[in-house]
C-alpha cells in the first residue's frame, strides 16, 4: 500500500488549499494512505506529520492561505537536518511527497529526492509567478485581481486630487504582477526588475500625460525595483503633480482563490498523484498552453523562463500614454 504526504512551504498563495484537496482526494480514491505535513520543512523536521482524512480537506477549495500552514526553515539547508526530516517520512513508510511552494521549496525537495530517494513532486505555489517551467503559478491570478481591485479604488482618489500615485506590488525578481496589473488595470507607468527603469523616462512620460489633459497617474512598481517611498523622493522635483505612495503588502497574498487558480490547483494536485502512482519523482508540474507538463525539479532554477515579458512591456508603455 502506497503512502504519500502533502505539504506547503514558503509564502502562502491562494489556490494552495485547492491543490491539497485535489491531491488528497485523488490519492484516497486510489487507495493510498495520505499524510499531511504541517509547517513545511520545519514541521517535517519536528515530526508534525499526521494521517490526513477526507474531513481535513472538506470545505477548503475556496479558502485562501493553506490549511497545512507554512513556514520557513533555515536548518533545511543543512544535510544533517534534512536526514532527520527524511527519516520522519521513512519511519512511516512514506515514499512520495507533494511539495506546494516556490523555487526555494523546490531546492529543498530536490535535495530530499537526491539524498534520500523521497519521490518528490513540486506544484508551483507562489503569487509572484517567478518559477521557470510554468506559465502560471498558483495564486498569481487571484493576486493580480486583488491588485486590479485596489487600483480601481486608488484611481478614484488619485483623480479627485489630481495626484500621481505609486503603487508597490509584490514581485522580487519577476515583474509579472506589476506588468499585468498595469496593462489590465489601466496603469500609467511601470517599473519592473527585468527592465532598466530610468526615473527621467518615467517623469517624462508622466509630464506628457498631464500635457494631454490627464488628471491622475497610477504607476505600478514591482518591489524588486526598490522601495516606493525612495522612488517617490527621486520623482519629486521632476514632475509638478503631488505624489503619494501605497504599498499593497500582504493584502495581495490573501483572499478567495479565483476560478482560474482553483482549476489549475485541482489539475496539478491530481497530476501530482498520478505521477507518484507511476513511481515518478524529482519532477515539477507546470502549465504550458492548455497542457500540464513536467520537468525535472531543478528546471525551476536551471530552465528557461518563457514569458511574453518584452511584448507585454511594450504594450504597457503604449497603453500608459
Ligand atoms: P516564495 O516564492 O513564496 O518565497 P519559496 O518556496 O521560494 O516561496 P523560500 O523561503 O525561499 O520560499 O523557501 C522555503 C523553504 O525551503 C526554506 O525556508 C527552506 O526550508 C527551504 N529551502 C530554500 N532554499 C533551500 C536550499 N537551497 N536548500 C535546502 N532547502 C531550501
Amino acid at each position: 500500500e502506497r503512502k504519500i504526504a502533502i505539504m506547503t512551504s514558503g509564502g502562502d498563495s491562494p489556490g494552495m488549499n485547492a491543490a491539497i484537496r485535489a491531491a488528497a482526494k485523488t490519492a484516497m480514491s486510489k487507495g493510498m494512505t495520505v499524510y499531511g505535513v504541517r509547517r513545511g520543512y520545519l514541521g517535517m523536521l519536528n515530526d508534525e506529520i499526521f494521517p490526513m482524512t477526507g474531513q481535513f480537506v472538506s470545505g477548503i477549495v475556496d479558502k485562501g492561505g493553506t490549511v497545512l500552514l507554512t513556514a520557513r526553515c533555515d536548518e533545511f539547508r543543512e544535510e544533517k537536518f534534512r536526514a532527520i526530516a527524511a527519516n520522519n517520512l521513512k519511519k512511516r513508510g512514506i515514499e512520495g511527497l507533494v511539495v506546494i511552494g516556490g523555487d526555494g521549496s523546490y531546492h529543498g525537495a530536490d535535495l530530499l529526492y537526491r539524498e534520500h530517494g523521497i519521490k518528490v513532486i513540486g506544484i508551483p505555489g507562489t503569487i509572484d509567478n517567478d518559477i521557470k517551467g510554468t506559465q502560471f503559478t498558483l495564486g498569481f491570478d487571484t493576486c493580480l485581481n486583488t491588485i486590479l481591485d485596489a487600483i480601481s479604488k486608488i484611481r478614484d482618489t488619485a483623480t479627485s486630487h489630481e495626484r500621481t500615485i505609486l503603487v508597490e506590488v509584490m514581485g522580487r525578481s519577476a515583474g509579472d504582477l506589476a506588468l499585468q496589473a498595469c496593462i489590465a488595470g489601466g496603469g500609467d507607468g511601470i517599473m519592473i526588475p527585468e527592465m532598466d527603469n530610468p526615473i527621467e523616462l518615467l517623469a517624462l512620460q508622466l509630464k506628457e500625460r498631464r500635457k494631454s489633459g490627464k488628471l491622475h497617474d497610477i504607476v505600478l512598481v514591482a518591489e524588486g525595483v526598490g522601495r516606493v517611498y525612495e522612488i517617490e523622493q527621486e520623482l519629486k522635483g521632476r514632475i509638478s503633480s503631488e505624489i503619494r505612495s501605497v504599498v499593497l503588502g500582504h493584502v495581495q497574498r490573501g483572499g478567495t482563490p479565483s476560478g482560474f487558480d482553483r482549476m489549475l490547483a485541482s489539475r496539478m494536485g491530481h497530476k501530482a498523484i498520478e505521477l507518484l502512482e507511476q513511481d515518478q519523482g524529482g519532477l515539477m508540474i507546470g502549465l504550458e498552453g492548455i497542457e500540464l507538463v513536467t520537468h525535472p525539479i531543478d528546471y525551476a532554477w536551471n530552465g528557461e523562463r518563457r514569458t511574453n515579458l518584452d511584448t507585454d512591456y511594450e504594450l504597457a508603455l503604449l497603453l500608459a500614454k
